[in-house]
């Protein structure tokens, strides 16, 4: 079968791998359907220290049950599910407080990756795994996007506004225009904030958030990004909602909050010791990890879009087949896409 594999830095080519098979008993074999690119595989992507073949870093997907090992009662061959990047076990004390993304029994091995390719290995498949009613031919190519976006970007958006404890009310403020912040920012309009902006300077990103429920768009950055907030808010937000990673975006996080306010991060940290005590002298309570995919799936985001209350899948602005998986990965880096999916025949 063939899978996407890291060649160099700033290129992903094909490689032709055996297709995976069951190993443990709680094992799926998933045939992928739809799949897509990451924000956080851009990190592996231009890594100038990546080795020639390294398997790809991908870990969203929907995809239909192939094979299943013998301790899976959820789903059966022919079951079409989406592909979380997380694999929480349903019954541990994190996985029961909601925080399957961190599941105490999985550590070291919650995220998956090589999803980009034909099948995959999912394991700790019984409770993780989402069973979408009927089958793919079912739904439009726009609501296979927005399934698609259950595995990771939807819930992850989700993740933040929920650790930020976003209610009814609240002026929030959203660092991170891709997929994930996008997703927040239609998080932050279901809970009902009052006003919602999102940091971006790019106009389809501004666009598309202030269709989305956005209140303002604020382009300057930095010490000037954070006056503009609180000059269109009329003071600090109650919650931030960081979805990039930067040390950057956690100091605009962190400035736009009022005293007491609320920081939920979700950006993979990529920078070292950011000291909590930090926020001391603010009384800012700070939040954040891995979405529960899963826990958030099942309770409310599959049924909001299959009820088609929210349409997550807008943030798939093209999509590729799998050969063509080098140009998905640089149109999202050059910014041309906000996410790239890949189509599998
Ligand atoms: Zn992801
Ligand atoms: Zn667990």
């Amino acid at each position: 079968m063939k899978s996407a594999v890291y060649t160099k830095a700033g290129q992903v080519g094909l490689a032709t791998i055996e297709r995976p098979q069951i190993i443990e008993a709680d094992d799926a074999i998933i045939r992928i359907v739809r799949t897509c690119v990451c924000g956080s595989d851009l990190w592996s992507y231009r890594n100038p220290d990546i080795e020639s073949g390294h398997q790809n870093s991908g870990h969203e997907a929907i995809g239909i049950v192939e094979e299943i090992g013998e301790a899976i009662t959820t789903v059966k061959p022919g079951d079409f599910v989406i592909v979380p990047f997380t694999h929480g076990c349903g019954e541990c004390d994190a996985c029961r407080a909601g925080y399957d993304g961190t599941c105490d029994r999985h550590i070291g091995t919650n995220w998956s990756n090589g999803v980009q390719a034909e099948y995959i290995r999912f394991h700790f498949a019984n409770w993780a795994l989402v069973k979408i009613p009927g089958q793919p031919s079912d739904y439009t190519e726009g609501m296979l996007k927005s399934l698609l976006t259950l595995a990771d970007v939807m819930p992850t958006g989700y993740h933040a506004a929920r650790v930020a404890n976003v209610q009814k009310g609240d002026k929030v403020v959203v660092i991170g225009d891709g997929a994930v912040g996008q997703c927040a920012v239609i998080v932050a309009k279901m809970r009902g904030a009052s006003q919602i902006i999102l940091m971006s300077r790019h106009e389809d990103r501004r666009k598309m958030a202030l269709e989305s429920g956005a209140t303002a768009v604020v382009a300057e950055r930095g010490e000037e990004g954070i006056a503009k907030v609180r000059e269109i808010l009329g003071g600090g937000a109650d919650a931030a909602l960081e979805c990039v990673g930067t040390e950057a975006a956690v100091d605009q996080a962190l400035g736009v909050l009022h005293n007491g306010g609320r920081l939920g991060f979700v950006g993979v940290p990529h920078y070292n010791n950011r000291a909590l005590g930090s926020t001391f002298a603010q009384n800012i309570s700070v939040a954040g990890g891995s979405a529960s995919v899963t826990t958030y799936d099942k309770k409310f985001l599959l049924k909001a879009v299959l009820d088609g209350d929210i349409n997550p899948g807008r943030v798939f602005t093209s999509s590729y087949k799998l050969e063509d998986i080098d140009q998905a990965y640089k149109d999202m880096d050059d910014r041309k896409t906000i996410k790239s999916m890949i189509v599998m025949d």
